[in-house]
């Protein structure tokens, strides 16, 4: 009779997996946090373990890339030996030398244009937001991220979503490490280490002020007195880029959603059987084709936006710039990802058919002729 409690708490994850990749710590959450190259799919800072974390606190780990639920110490050697629960069980009990071939680590990506945030005061917001967020105080953040987003705690731990809350009613904000940064749900995107981004997305019930009018709002949307659209906030130094660009490399089929929670949401349901990633909106202020290198190995890359006029016009213009787009209706005649997950969209079923569908490239894919428009793209045309 295999006793897996003992044989997890004589394991630790840390040096488990601290043999296939150098683990940093960024965090003293659930026993400290590292982060480092994922042992499995290569990348720079997709790999995160935590030793005290896990439901039963016995060690944790996760790759937001390959393995987003992530799992414990057994699930990590069943992955790294290619083996069933029994034989991993073995090999920790008998102490099996590891012997598996060096993982292969993809090329980092290509960084044309540096992001302009101060790196080390976006850390600190990071880590001080992740803190936040799982307080006591912010337990209704939490419920709307799980109910109302429908993400797992590993999901929301794993891309290191925040909060930045200030204690008072009538404080939009706070400032931290010298970046002031606007009260709401965090969502940093970081891309080969770089932090490119910290998003603030308002929390629905929190005061907030017009971006336009200045009225003082509690309904993330259109302000019912000027019309401006308020949802999004950000920081000085933010820059444009392609939410969830890692998890793109190796994978044949991508989705692009149009927002952030719609990505984490379908990467969560079916990020093992495409890329999912995002441009932040239907129609980015970013220039396209500097994330053309992640984008081009991909066909089909299947557009999910938003059932609406701004959805379907940042459609059209994606699938006018390259052939390997298609377009993909959201199921339920939902609005969004979130919303057909909402009805009971089964969402991984939705993918699994997209890609049985025969949307095959008319090309191979891989084989991209320089005239593929997306590479010929002058900047800034989207
Ligand atoms: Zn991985
Ligand atoms: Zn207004």
């Amino acid at each position: 009779m295999i006793d897996t409690q003992t044989v997890k708490r004589e394991h630790d994850i840390l040096t488990l997996a601290g043999r296939d990749t150098e683990l940093k710590r960024v965090a003293g959450t659930a026993g400290g946090e590292y982060q480092g190259a994922c042992p499995f799919c290569g990348g720079r800072d997709r790999f995160r373990a935590q030793p005290g974390g896990g439901r039963d606190g016995l060690g944790f780990w996760a790759c937001r890339v390959c393995e987003p639920k992530g799992g414990d110490v057994i699930a990590y050697v069943m992955k790294r030996d290619n083996c069933n629960f029994t034989e991993a069980i073995d090999r920790l009990t008998h102490h099996t030398p590891t012997n598996h071939a060096p993982r292969r680590t993809p090329a980092p990506p290509s960084r044309p244009n540096a992001p302009e945030l101060n790196q080390a005061a976006a850390l600190r917001v990071i880590e001080e937001c992740e803190a936040d967020l799982w307080s006591e105080r912010c337990a209704p953040v939490r419920d709307y991220l799980r109910t109302e987003r429908g993400l797992w705690d590993e999901v929301i731990r794993l891309w290191r979503i925040g909060y930045c809350s200030t204690g008072r009613r009538d404080e939009y904000g706070r400032t931290i490490a010298g970046l002031y940064v606007p009260r709401g749900i965090i969502i940093p995107n970081i891309i080969g280490g770089a932090v490119w981004a910290l998003k603030v997305r308002l929390m629905p019930g929190v005061p907030f002020q017009c971006a336009k009018c200045k009225a003082v709002l509690t309904t993330p949307g259109r302000c019912p007195h000027c019309g401006e659209n308020n949802k999004m906030r950000g920081v000085k130094g933010n820059r444009a880029a392609l939410f969830g660009a890692e998890t793109l490399p190796g994978m044949r089929a991508a989705v692009l959603c149009e927002g952030e929670f719609d990505m984490l949401l379908l990467n969560q349901c079916a990020g093992d059987l495409v890329g999912v990633a995002t441009f932040g909106s239907a129609r980015p202020n970013l220039d396209v084709a500097t994330w053309a290198s992640y984008l081009l190995p991909i066909a089909p890359l299947f557009i999910a936006y938003d059932s609406d006029d701004t959805g379907e016009r940042g459609a059209d213009g994606l699938m006018g710039l390259t052939q390997r787009a298609r377009r993909l209706v959201v199921p339920m005649k939902a609005k969004d990802i979130t919303d057909s997950w909402k009805a009971g969209a089964d969402l991984r079923q939705w993918v699994v058919e997209a890609l049985n569908r025969g949307h095959l490239p008319q090309r191979p894919a891989f084989a991209t002729t320089p005239a593929d428009p997306i590479t010929a793209m002058p900047p800034q045309t989207l």
